[in-house]
């Protein structure tokens, strides 16, 4: 007999199989259908010896101390600023757009009281951002707009951005400053020896059993549990009996070279002209010394792994229905990416089920908190 069985070996599963076992001497069945823990975040080295990650470029960044602190406890940190470059007009310009991105693209030279003068005269201002048209059009105007998002974006969900969520494109910033980093979080590190290591850290007790290859349709009926913590899709777990809701997916492609290094940051970024969206190096994000260096191209597509929430009204909507059904579910929680349908951080995911820990086991202390 298990107390939980937790669905899904991914951050969100991983932190409450973790809590649940070292805090409150649960006995936990953490079960993933693929053949390896991690879920997205999952790391490995390939065959020329080069540690990458499976499922697309993963760069860990928070304003959270406590979030940062739990991780602390299973992986030491090498500290990574992520920077990113946009190809556009035949230039490699730094994105987000920043001073040095306004004068490069247009041969000025401003200052940053100056650039600020140059957005608001292009900016179209709008009474209420609602879409991801809307937050860019009103910061940085049309040829921008055009330039940077309106390709990426239909590439990447292959919708307009006036068709999606504001939250979307805002995860973008405009900068009058010259910042280059791709995020201001406080905290920007990654994990020194990989995801996956920190994962074995944190499921390394006795208490935790862990089944991989496993769909947990094939096994619920076998086992004896008294709860459940679900971390897949949302809808899969209620059969899509409301229909199915659109996730984004992505073709990874991996390219190794025989080069000490490919491009000239961490990942680059084809708005425009390209069929990929962006082209990653991971040995600036590992740090890690070779006379070789993969990289990988990221395809957009719409079947396969759910791997994006699609943030626009329809789909929030539809996940509702499903979230109606899922607040019935007798000793059930969902939490993560895509039980709750939101397009989260690694970050957010990771408060979101320590928030849900302390609700099942301390809610006086969420009480005392608000
Ligand atoms: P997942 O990692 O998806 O884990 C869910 C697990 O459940 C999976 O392993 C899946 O196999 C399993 N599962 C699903 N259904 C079943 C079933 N029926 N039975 C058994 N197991 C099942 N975040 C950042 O903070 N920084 C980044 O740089 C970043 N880059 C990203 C790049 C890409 C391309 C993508 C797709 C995401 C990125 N993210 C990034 C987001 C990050 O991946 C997620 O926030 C995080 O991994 C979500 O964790 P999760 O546990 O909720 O979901
Ligand atoms: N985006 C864009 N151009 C860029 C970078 C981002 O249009 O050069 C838009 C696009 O819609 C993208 C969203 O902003 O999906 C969020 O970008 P982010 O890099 O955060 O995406 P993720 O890393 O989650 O794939």
């Amino acid at each position: 007999m298990f107390d939980y069985l937790i669905v899904g070996a991914g951050l969100s599963g991983a932190v409450m199989a973790e809590r649940l076992a070292s805090q409150e001497g649960k006995k936990v069945l953490l079960v993933d259908k693929r053949s390896h823990i991690g879920g997205n975040t999952f790391d490995h080295y390939n065959d020329d010896g080069l540690l990458v990650h499976k499922y697309g470029p993963h760069i860990f960044h928070t304003n959270s101390k406590s979030v940062f602190n739990y991780l602390s406890r299973f992986t030491k940190w090498r500290p990574y600023q992520h920077r990113v470059l946009a190809s556009v007009d035949g230039l490699l310009v730094p994105i987000p757009i920043n001073l040095n991105t306004i004068n490069e693209l247009y041969g000025l030279q401003l200052n940053s009281d100056e650039v600020e003068g140059f957005l608001a005269g292009k900016a179209i201002k709008k009474d209420r951002i609602l879409t991801s048209e809307d937050v860019v059009l009103n910061t940085v105007g049309k040829d921008l707009y055009e330039k940077f998002f309106k390709g990426y974006t239909k590439k990447q969900w292959d919708l307009d951005p006036s068709e999606l969520d504001a939250s979307v494109t805002a995860r973008i910033p405009t900068r009058t400053n010259r910042d280059d980093r791709y995020f201001a979080d406080t905290f920007q590190a990654m994990p020194l020896n990989g995801y996956t290591r920190m994962f074995e850290k944190m499921l390394d007790h006795p208490n935790i059993k862990v089944m991989l290859n496993t769909d947990y349709k094939e096994i619920i009926d076998s086992i004896e549990f008294r709860e459940m913590i679900y971390t897949g899709p949302i809808d899969y777990y209620f059969d899509n009996c409301f229909g199915k809701l659109p996730y984004r997916s992505i073709d990874f492609v991996f390219e190794t070279h025989n080069e000490d290094s490919f491009q000239s940051t961490g990942t680059v970024n084809y708005p425009n002209d390209q069929l990929y969206t962006r082209i990653t190096e991971f040995k600036y994000l590992t740090g890690q010394k070779s006379d070789k260096t993969t990289v990988v191209y990221e395809y957009p597509k719409a079947e396969g792994d759910p791997y994006y929430p699609v943030p626009r009204s329809e789909n929030t909507a539809l996940y509702k229905r499903y979230q109606q059904l899922a607040i019935k579910e007798k000793n059930v929680h969902f939490t993560g990416r895509l039980a709750t349908y939101k397009y989260y951080n690694m970050d957010q995911v990771v408060a979101q089920s320590l928030a849900l820990f302390k609700k099942l086991y301390s809610p006086d202390l969420i009480e005392e908190e608000a």
